[in-house]
């Protein structure tokens, strides 16, 4: 049992070393860790190693580990704390180290990697620099919670493992047969992954769900070569008219999904977690704001954001055929594409919607019209169990930090590596981050709150406590 006396004294020791904090946080942002551009392989590195030395000064033994699976390779690091109190749950920290391209470079106020404090239009202090919140700073979270427990007790509350990887940012293929590699060493009782937002600028906010997906691209060939319509039309088959019927009936006038068995295994959240979300978001118009919209497209009977957190989706990516250049050319085209993807909820099944998808497009075409399918990837929805012991324990350190009730919220997105440590380790992963939704990740410009940083090592410091305690 950690006491209320010796948590308040590390979280006091948390706001008296800010500032050295944050020093070593703008050294780390200084280091331009671009994962998909190798001319930056050896800064990947160089911030791999700076990192495997400030985990070795929080009082844990670390490593960078090469990774082998797919290019371009970039190393994992691996952190185990040494000092840390026995009997305890022991818990696998994950982030990234990896950054995304810094382009369109001249829309950048300061440079990406000269990281600068500066005040937003409300007077809140803003850390500006690429990857400031996705996802060093919010990494620096955990890192600074763990350095501040072992500066004032000279251990940590429960039993800690770290791992950063460097190629989220990229693909990160190299993350899944690693964990397998290493399931044994990595596996705890509980990840905690910081790579997500809170739900607004003061209510913390848990990821217990996000959306799996299918995406598909259809080419459909018609005759062997384009035609002239007055020649042909009416008579030789126009792709361009089948595909548009066949993608326009896969949704019906309420918005629902027409593939046969799409919403087999599909639950609706309890009436409390509804609840939460519509406090959050009170109108749809709301819910849309800054896109130019205010009506919810999607399912009639559920709101925006239940539309996008909770309800799987089909949309038309991109469609292509037939003469689009300048003027105009009376041609009958010999094939139409489409980019389809479908966003999935927990309890899909990918495989079965993707071969329902391609049979709805073929079951639409006469026989001398020809389909092809490429793949471009399928994956799971995630969701934690509302039954995990961890994550009571989790919301309520939360809501005492921020003074304000913590909330969990669903992503529209994907996070991978959540799915990928049930799979490769059998355990549950809490999504916990700091980021704010106009945080500008991946554009130029990009920004991490003071307090997100200040508040979110707090945060860190409270959760670590509070999950001694399970
Ligand atoms: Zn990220």
């Amino acid at each position: 049992m950690v006491d209320y006396a010796s948590v308040e004294a590390v979280l006091s020791h948390v706001d008296k070393t800010l500032d050295k904090a944050q020093e070593r946080l703008f050294t780390l942002l200084r280091i331009p860790s671009i994962s998909t551009q190798s001319q930056h392989a050896a800064d990947c590195r160089r911030a791999a190693e700076w990192l495997r030395d400030d985990l070795k000064s929080c009082a844990m033994i670390a490593e960078v580990r090469d990774v082998r699976w797919a290019k371009p390779g970039n190393p994992m690091v691996v952190a185990h704390s040494t000092n840390h109190r026995d009997g305890k749950p022991h818990v696998l920290f994950y982030g990234h180290y990896d950054v995304q391209p810094t382009d369109p470079e001249h829309e950048w106020k300061t440079a990406p990697f000269d990281p600068q404090m500066a005040e937003d239009a409300s007077g809140r202090k803003v850390i500006i620099a690429r990857g400031a919140s996705d996802d060093k700073g919010q990494v620096m979270t955990f890192l600074e919670a763990c350095r501040a427990w072992k500066e004032v007790h000279g251990e940590l509350p429960v039993k800690v493992s770290v791992l950063l990887e460097g190629e989220e940012e990229s693909g990160g293929e190299n993350l899944l047969p690693f964990l397998k590699e290493n399931a044994e060493e990595l596996k705890a009782d509980v990840a905690l992954i910081c790579d997500t937002t809170m739900a607004d600028r003061r209510t913390p906010a848990i990821t217990t769900s996000l959306r799996g997906t299918v995406a598909e691209e259809v080419i459909l060939s018609a005759a062997t070569h384009d035609l002239h319509s007055g020649m042909y039309g009416n008579a030789a088959a126009n792709p361009i008219a089948l595909l548009c019927q066949a993608l326009a009936t896969l949704r019906d006038r309420d918005g629902r999904v027409t593939l046969p068995g799409f919403y087999e295994g599909v639950t609706v959240p309890d009436d409390a977690t509804r609840a939460q979300w519509r406090r959050l978001f009170p109108s749809d118009e709301i819910f849309l704001e800054g896109t130019g919209l205010s009506i919810a497209a999607g399912e009639k009977g559920f709101s925006a954001v239940e539309q996008t957190w909770c309800r799987p989706s089909c949309e038309i990516n991109g469609i292509s055929g037939g003469y689009e250049d300048e003027g105009f050319k009376t041609v009958l085209p010999a094939t139409a594409r489409a980019k389809v993807s479908f966003r999935l909820v927990p309890g899909q099944n990918p495989d079965r919607i993707q071969e329902a998808f391609r049979q709805h497009i073929r079951q639409a075409l006469p026989k001398d019209v020809k389909a092809e399918f490429i793949s471009h990837g399928r994956s799971e929805g995630f969701a934690v169990a509302k039954s995990s012991q961890f994550l009571p324990a989790t919301l309520k350190a939360l809501s005492e930090e921020w003074s304000n009730e913590a909330v969990t919220v669903g992503s529209g997105g994907s996070i991978p590596v959540a799915g990928e440590v049930r799979e490769a380790l059998s355990m549950d992963a809490l999504m916990v981050g700091f980021a704010q939704a106009d945080d500008r990740i991946h554009s130029p410009n990009e920004r991490y709150g003071l307090d997100s940083f200040h508040k979110g090592i707090r945060s860190w410091v409270r959760i670590l406590a509070a999950l001694s305690e399970k």
